[in-house]
């Protein structure tokens, strides 16, 4: 029994220590950040810290803690080359955008695309393959994946729950910070007072600090806010930690980002003013706050997160934004009531219904129907529609084209569209949903608010080898362009010498590196096999020597 609890105290004493193990950073440089916890990025948090490295690709990746490398992932999108460190304090620290792994992490990658055949792999390892020190190089810096030039995508998560932790706000790296957050620009909207509002924008301030003049606004508005925050010695726009809104002092709405699980991350679509969203640039954080909102526990509000004017007095709009420093940017509103702002005419050209963001919603229409399941929208809205444009063989238009609500109003979940359309016997593989513009992209039958038709496809990819003196091979890069002007490309396959050889199919390039242990110096045959989304193949090969 003593010496259990021998056994007890010493597990006790390891699991403590190893729990204070502190993180240190994961670069050689100087800490700076391009991003920071919490960034609004469209349709997700920035969920991590990117680490600034001066433009170079290849500056070693340390293990920020000690542990294991328990997966890497390697993609054309996303992280690029991704890994994963799970450490006993029951963290695990990812790396993104990677240029390359350590060696002998390299070389398990390299096996299992082959065993795989595929470019693409997602590995798991056991705690005895790659045990790491706090320190121990793990890969080097890169621009891989979706990354917009070379730089670290660093973050912590808890190994149990999808959830990363912020560790600015947390103080566990410390950058220099006392510059407060920065407005840039705020809008205020009005609503309407039917039963489902139609909400529109009254104010577009570009110039926020520098109004002063008193703004007027209809009895039921809110308000809208892009700021971003600053740090000493980097120019880039980094996360405010906090929004606040007063109304003559008294708080109307505040949002806090805390520590964002993925899952609630993605309702992100109802905290920003979407409309805005989609026209590009920065997002900006609204103060109504919609019913379906799983982010409603990091949100503080009264009603509604509504500007609510009931005399025609007076009042101020006081907006703050706060980074994790505790730095605070603060801009004050006279607003005052003017009851002549009335919501801009509906187009009367479009069927009008409305949906309420609990139920289930359905439309049905001459060749059409469109469903959308319950949960899909974040408040009530009025839903439009309308048929545009008739069928179009021409263009491979096989059905008419119908305009399916407002694509400005955000959804969570698609819903599921059919159109009725004449497909000739024998292609019905080859028709597709496709969003309708200038081209006609596949969409699939589950889609958000758009334009679609049925589109037909039954023309092959292309194929472009890069001829030139020097043939298709560039020192050991082989890059070949590809194209597909109806559906889209699904995917490409590389053979060399009639075996599968991994290479990576991003937008309109397929590439691939040649390594000397699988190709071996002299001549070879490489033979591309490209599918696009309705299953059209092209098929071309090319000699070639290193
Ligand atoms: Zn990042």
């Amino acid at each position: 029994m003593k010496r259990l609890a021998g056994i007890l105290v010493a597990l006790l004493v390891s699991a403590g220590a190893l729990a204070q193990e502190k993180a240190i950073p994961p670069l050689d440089v100087p800490m700076s950040f391009s991003g920071t916890y919490g960034e609004l990025r469209h349709d997700h948090f920035h969920s991590g810290l990117d680490w600034r490295v001066g433009g170079r690709i290849g500056d070693p990746v340390h293990a920020i803690k000690s542990g294991y490398v328990a997966r890497v992932t390697v993609g054309p999108w996303g992280y690029g080359n991704g890994l994963y460190i799970v450490h006993p304090d029951g963290t695990t620290s990812v790396y993104g955008h990677l240029n390359c792994f350590r060696d002998d992490i390299a070389k398990r990658v390299e096996e299992a695309q082959f065993a795989e055949e595929s470019f693409s792999v997602d590995l798991r390892f056991a705690p005895d393959e790659f045990p790491v020190e706090r320190g121990d190089i793990v890969a080097q810096v890169g621009n891989t994946g979706s990354s917009a030039g070379p730089h670290l995508h660093m973050e912590i998560r808890d190994t149990e729950e999808d959830v990363s932790l912020n560790y600015l706000s947390r103080g566990v790296y410390k950058p220099v910070d006392k510059s407060a957050p920065q407005f840039h620009r705020v809008c205020f909207y009005g609503l309407d007072s039917l039963p489902v509002p139609d909400t529109w924008r009254v104010h577009n301030l570009t110039h926020p600090t520098e109004v002063r003049d008193t703004l007027k606004l209809p009895a039921r508005s809110y308000v809208a806010i892009d700021a971003t925050d600053r740090q000493e010695g980097t120019n880039a726009k980094l996360a405010v930690e906090e929004y606040r809104v007063s109304l003559d002092d008294s708080l109307l709405f505040a949002f806090k980002v805390g520590d964002m699980p993925a899952a609630k991350g993605r309702y992100i679509k109802s905290l920003i003013e979407y409309r805005e969203s989609r026209r590009g640039g920065r997002d900006l954080v609204k103060s109504r706050v919609d019913p379906n909102n799983l982010l409603a526990d990091r949100i503080t509000a009264r009603d509604d997160g509504l500007i609510i004017l009931g005399d025609d007095a007076v009042h101020q709009v006081r907006l703050e934004a706060i980074d994790e420093h505790g730095n605070r940017a603060t801009v004050r509103y006279r607003v005052r009531r003017d009851e002549s702002l009335v919501a801009p005419p509906r187009d009367t050209t479009l069927n009008w219904t409305s949906w309420l963001w609990y139920m289930q919603n359905m439309v049905a229409d001459s060749t059409m129907s469109y469903f959308l399941p319950a949960g899909a929208l974040y408040n009530h809205i009025n839903f439009s529609w309308k048929k545009i444009a008739d069928p179009d063989p021409s263009r491979g238009i096989l059905s008419e084209v119908w305009q399916i609500g407002d694509p400005d109003i955000p959804l969570q979940l698609p819903g599921e569209l059919e159109i009725a359309a004449d497909v000739p016997e024998g292609l019905e593989d080859k028709a597709y949903m496709a969003s309708y513009g200038k081209t006609l992209d596949y969409a699939g039958v589950r889609v958000r608010f758009g334009t679609y038709c049925v589109a037909l496809d039954t023309i092959a990819p292309t194929i472009r080898f890069q001829d030139s003196k020097a043939g298709i091979v560039n020192g050991s890069t082989i890059r070949i362009r590809v194209a597909d002007d109806a559906s889209g490309l699904e995917s490409a396959r590389v053979e060399i010498d009639g075996k599968f050889y991994p290479a990576m199919l991003r937008g309109s390039v397929v590439s691939l590196e040649l390594k000397e242990n699988r190709v071996k110096r002299g001549s070879h045959i490489l033979t591309l096999t490209v599918t696009d989304l309705c299953g059209n193949v092209a098929r071309e090969s090319r000699t070639f020597s290193y």
